[in-house]
């Protein structure tokens, strides 16, 4: 695309922005944004934090209860260590909620000023190239190059890139950057990559591009040559590997819960969970925290992380109340709450409510 045509784009993509930008709870709209209203640099990047890995519609409720009990990044960094990770459960990849701690102490202990160049913003914990590029460019209107899967998505249609995906992603990064604007400070960098985003999320959606509509459709090769929905090209996936485990649902006869605290490390770290064993792709062994009449529930919980499926046995029994386990902590009836666990350890205690196997 020739350097007026990518002007031309990038006005057209922002006329369509200001009467079509969705309504988020993160965002100051383009009208405000016009008027003179700054982005709060805290909720934009808890914000991007949260949309790491996790679509729009799973983020919002956390994001509204998360500004609402923390509403400065001084009062995250004063947050207790497991109110935070509880809040963050049922979100997944629980190694950002701990990145998150780690980045409000350090910008709280820096005076709570966020800095604004990608350079810095990649110094702190949590945040990597993108979110670097997003904070700068939405918080700061800095003319950032920000490139997600939607806006993967859209550059591969635009310029009908066939390569597949993850090996065009270079390419796709410099198609993007071809129409970065950094030469005028007052481009709308952080309306532009929000318009990108938006226009990947609403129109340029991955299965049936709504081309009737969209905004860019004189400027899209893939649309012209009739292969818009065939893009982007993915490189097959190997399967993923099924790993088995046992869980223990422990429960003493007035009413506490047996729960651990996982390793810090790796996966679900530092979340509370029921004791189990290791999850492996061979049957595992055995662990249970304690000598006790272990029933089988009827169903397994299957769960999906990233790199592999996960089938759990579910085993529950009931001790008395001068039951010492080997690992972790009763936590009382009136302080147990499921919902402050991970999304796999919630389906365990579900699946403990569902009676046993005969
Ligand atoms: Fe996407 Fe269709 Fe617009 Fe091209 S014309 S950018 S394929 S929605």
């Amino acid at each position: 695309m020739k350097a007026d045509q990518g002007k031309s784009f990038r006005r057209d993509l922002l006329s369509w922005y200001d009467a079509h930008a969705r309504d988020l709870p993160w965002r100051v709209s383009p009208q405000a944004r016009a008027g003179g209203v700054v982005p709060d640099p805290y909720r934009v990047w808890l914000s991007e934090i949260m949309l790491q890995q996790t679509v729009v519609a799973a983020v919002k409720s956390y994001f509204n209860h998360f500004v609402t009990t923390w509403p400065t990044v001084h009062d995250l960094a004063d947050a207790d260590d497991a109110q935070v990770m509880a809040a963050w459960a049922g979100l997944g990849y629980y190694a950002r909620a701990r990145n998150l701690l780690a980045c409000a102490r350090q910008v709280a202990a820096s005076g709570g000023v966020f800095p604004d160049t990608q350079e810095a913003l990649q110094k702190l914990p949590g945040i990597g190239p993108y979110t670097s590029a997003a904070l700068a460019a939405i918080a700061f209107d800095k003319a950032a190059n920000v490139v997600d899967g939607n806006v993967e998505r859209v550059m591969a249609r635009l310029f009908a890139v066939t390569v597949p995906l993850p090996k065009s992603k270079a390419i796709l990064v410099d198609h993007a950057a071809s129409f970065i604007d950094d030469e005028r400070p007052s481009a709308r960098h952080g309306d532009y990559a929000q318009a990108l985003m938006d226009l990947g999320a609403t129109v340029c959606t991955p299965k049936s591009p709504k081309c009737g509509v969209c905004p860019v459709f004189k400027y899209c090769a893939a649309q012209k040559a009739g292969i818009a929905a065939s893009l982007p090209m993915k490189e097959a996936k190997a399967p993923k590997p099924t790993r088995l485990g046992i869980a223990y649902v422990l429960r003493r006869a007035d009413g506490a819960t047996l729960l651990e605290k996982r390793a810090e490390k790796g996966l679900l770290g530092g979340m509370m969970g029921f004791p189990g064993s290791d999850w492996a792709e061979t049957a595992p062994a055995p662990k249970p925290p304690a000598t006790a009449d272990w029933v089988a529930m009827p169903t397994p919980v299957k769960h999906t992380f990233t790199h592999f499926h996960l089938r759990l046995e579910v085993m529950t029994a009931v001790v008395s109340t001068d039951c010492t386990p080997d690992v972790g902590q009763w936590v009382p009836a009136d302080q147990f709450n499921a919902k402050n666990l991970p999304t796999v350890m919630r389906k365990v205690f579900h699946a403990s409510q569902t009676g046993s196997k005969t």
